[in-house]
């Protein structure tokens, strides 16, 4: 017999199981073999030897197991919306528990005046705690010699828990599975790494991670669990870099010629800061090595990207090859189209504009032209992904603000040429370094850490409803002096019609609060006609409306240096990072700018947590840090879609350190052994060989 048969077994033979419940596993949890089972972690643990006194309970506590004598049991509540109540009893104090499902089964269970072992999470009603629906356990005095110490529990779902599994049923197969593994579980770690760092063997730490025989033993298990699976994800990552990097051959754009010396020369329209110079030089490197390019560039708002982009499209160009520029707006894509078109209206090049609104004529001559190789720079939004959108021999692609396009779209970037063209994507929300090397973690990373000069600080508001008065005096003051101001108000999901209303509401306070023909005030919203939209913007743009009254549509991109003024209405219904791009929109021009958040006068602690954040920070890697922390890695902008970031058992904020070494570790690997061919690292080349074929090919997505 295989060592790893055990692993493959379909759950449906351990004892307990069988088909039905198998198949429910599956369904609902995904788990199918008893592999499967065993990488099925606790979601907690708890010490069933301590007990709280009844007294104790407060609404901190996530749970809380006590232990007393069940005084009485009462179905209560009219027929149709009975519930059941039980009065438990302890040396201190009395607690009612109760039940609003299932009534019946579990009543007839209950035994009163016997003593239980009542576990659950308290909850504060009329003055009083109760606990809703308990775990019950009759207390004998067994249980507590028997009893494992760190009992696991496990998330289950309503369907489960009807089949019986419900975090004790399926504590009890996970028992029986684990009582029956000895010597069955194969170490998928190199002793190398087990030895340096002193991890304990794979068979030892599944066991310990469901059934830890005491807390320093469920730590180890935990680390090393931890370690294993963040290292597989960067030898991953890795991998799939190296794998690019054999069977891809970049173009090698090894001349500087005319475009780039001449708008260098001639046409650039300030000095490039530092940042920006290291950054084009990092690029050319890349493109120059004859390996394909496939660069993050991070730089927060207003660093100045766009002038990266243009000039290393300008690179392509000297060495004949086309060029693109995807933006995740039709705004943002009229803007680029606008500014690059200035920017190059000497030089000659042509740069052509497509996106959802190009009329089908103008659309059906830009497709040819491109296939002719006359326009050398397309600019545009997902149209550019089109299966008609075909290059004559496209060199690079930039792609802006890439956290807004979903991981397949940016990959089909890859196909708009025979050979791959160099890839840079941009992105304004700072990701902070052990996101990016989850996420990101097979690509080259460059960072712009430095604003252009002259750039100040944008004074950060915190204003309570109560004080609107003040806030309308200082747009008036902005005003007469001749400023702009935006003001933004929340939509929760841009296709309801409620929602609509609400910022319509909105602009019509907002037209009593500035009355025409001292004020005029615009509006963009999402749902507008994009050449409404685009309307509205070149108004604003143009100076001629003071306020625009929008949405988040113009979180990413759009650059009027006259507007000094960000008002964010309801802002604690903002995420951290949206606030902090928004913010980025003023602070553009030689003026002071400022951000003023308008809130409730009540605020939950995480939003009060935000909006400290926003106040005391204009650093964008440290917001994003912030946000990263109170939002946990699943919400960070742009990583749900991605589905890279579905850990079992780690978590990229609280295990930092575990990453690094992990990363550390496979790097160190990849250098000596990239083809994972040496006898000590087949298991790891066998491991991640199985671990891919569960996945979509991410080999080729930058
Ligand atoms: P982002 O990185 O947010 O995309 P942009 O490329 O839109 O930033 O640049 C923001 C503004 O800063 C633009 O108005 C741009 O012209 C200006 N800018 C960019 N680089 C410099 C520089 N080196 N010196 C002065 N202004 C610059
Ligand atoms: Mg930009």
């Amino acid at each position: 017999m295989q060592p790893d048969d055990i692993w493959n077994k379909p759950v449906e033979f351990i004892k307990g199981v069988g088909p039905k419940r198998a198949e429910l596993l599956r369904k609902e949890i995904s788990v199918s073999t008893a592999g499967d089972l065993l990488t099925f972690y606790p979601f907690r643990y708890v010490d069933r030897s301590k007990y709280l006194n009844i007294r104790e309970i407060n609404s901190d506590q996530v749970y809380v197991q006590i232990r007393g004598r069940l005084l009485s049991v009462n179905l209560v509540g009219k027929p149709g919306s009975e519930r059941l109540t039980a009065l438990l009893r302890d040396q201190c104090g009395v607690i009612e528990l109760i039940w609003f499902k299932g009534i019946k089964w579990i009543k007839s269970g209950l035994i009163p005046d016997q003593e239980y072992v009542v576990f659950g999470k308290p909850a504060w009603f009329n003055g009083q705690y109760n606990i809703p629906h308990p775990e019950m356990d009759l207390y004998t005095p067994a249980r507590e010699t028997a009893a494992d110490p760190l009992q696991p529990y496990y998330s289950t779902t309503e369907k489960l828990k009807t089949a019986g599994l419900d975090s004790r049923g399926i504590r009890k197969v996970m028992k029986t599975l684990v009582d029956n593994i000895s010597g069955d579980i194969p170490e998928n770690l190199p002793d190398s790494l087990i030895g340096i760092f002193k991890l304990p063997d794979r068979e030892t730490a599944l066991k310990h991670i469901h059934f830890p025989p005491d807390p320093d033993r469920l730590k180890r298990a935990q680390a090393r669990l931890r370690f294993e699976e963040l290292f597989f994800i960067q030898l991953r990552l890795l991998r799939s870099r190296f794998y690019r990097q054999q069977h891809f051959k970049g173009f090698i754009f090894s001349r500087i010629g005319d475009h780039v010396n001449r708008f260098y020369r001639e046409h650039l329209p300030f000095d490039l800061t530092d940042a920006q110079k290291k950054v084009i030089r990092e690029i050319r490197a890349d493109l120059g090595s004859g390996k394909q390019m496939n660069r993050l560039l991070q730089g927060d708002v207003g660093s100045g990207k766009t002038m990266v982009a243009l000039m290393t499209m300008l690179i392509a160009l000297d060495n004949g090859y086309q060029a693109s520029l995807m933006a995740p707006t039709e705004i943002l894509a009229n803007q680029h189209y606008a500014t690059i078109s200035r920017m190059l209206e000497k030089l000659e090049v042509r740069v052509a504009l497509l996106t959802g609104s190009t009329k089908a004529a103008e659309r059906k001559k830009i497709l040819e032209e491109l296939q002719q190789g006359k326009i050398q720079i397309l600019i545009g939004t997902h149209a550019l992904i089109e299966e008609s959108v075909r290059f004559a021999s496209l060199g690079i692609a930039v792609i802006d603000e890439q956290h807004r396009f979903g991981v397949m779209q940016r990959a089909q970037m890859w196909e708009k040429s025979p050979n791959p063209p160099h890839v840079l994507v941009m992105t304004a929300t700072p990701i902070p370094r052990t996101l990016a090397m989850t996420l990101y973690g097979d690509l080259d990373l460059s960072v712009i850490d430095e604003l252009p000069p002259g750039r100040k600080p944008v004074r950060t508001y915190h204003f309570e409803e109560s004080q609107r008065l003040r806030v309308i005096g200082f747009i008036r003051k902005k005003i007469l002096e001749g400023r702009q101001v935006y003001i933004v108000f929340p939509l929760i999901n841009e296709s309801e019609s409620l929602d609509l209303n609400y910022l319509k509401d909105g602009f019509e306070s907002v037209g009593r609060d500035f009355p025409y023909p001292d004020y005029s005030v615009g509006m963009v919203h999402g749902q507008m006609k994009p050449s409404e939209r685009d309307y509205e913007m070149e108004q604003f743009a143009k100076g001629r409306t003071q306020i625009l009254v929008a949405t988040t549509v113009i979180e990413v991109g759009v650059d009027v240096p006259n507007a000094s003024l960000m008002v964010i209405e309801n802002a604690e219904r903002f995420g951290l990072s949206q606030l902090h791009q928004l913010r980025g929109r003023v602070g553009r021009g030689a003026d002071q700018s400022f951000c003023i958040l308008l809130t409730g006068d009540k605020l939950t602690h995480e939003a009060k947590k935000r909006i400290d954040t926003m106040v005391n920070t204009q650093d964008g890697f440290l917001v994003a840090e912030a946000d990263l922390k109170l939002r946990g890695p699943g919400e960070f902008q742009g990583t749900r879609q991605s589905g890279l970031i579905e850990l079992k058992i780690a978590d990229i904020v609280r295990d930092e350190k575990i990453l690094k070494s992990a990363r550390q570790a496979a790097m160190d690997i990849m250098k000596h052994d990239p083809e994972l061919r040496f006898p000590e690292n087949r298991t790891l080349a066998m491991n991640l060989a199985q671990l891919e074929k569960d996945r979509i090919n991410l080999s080729r997505i930058s």
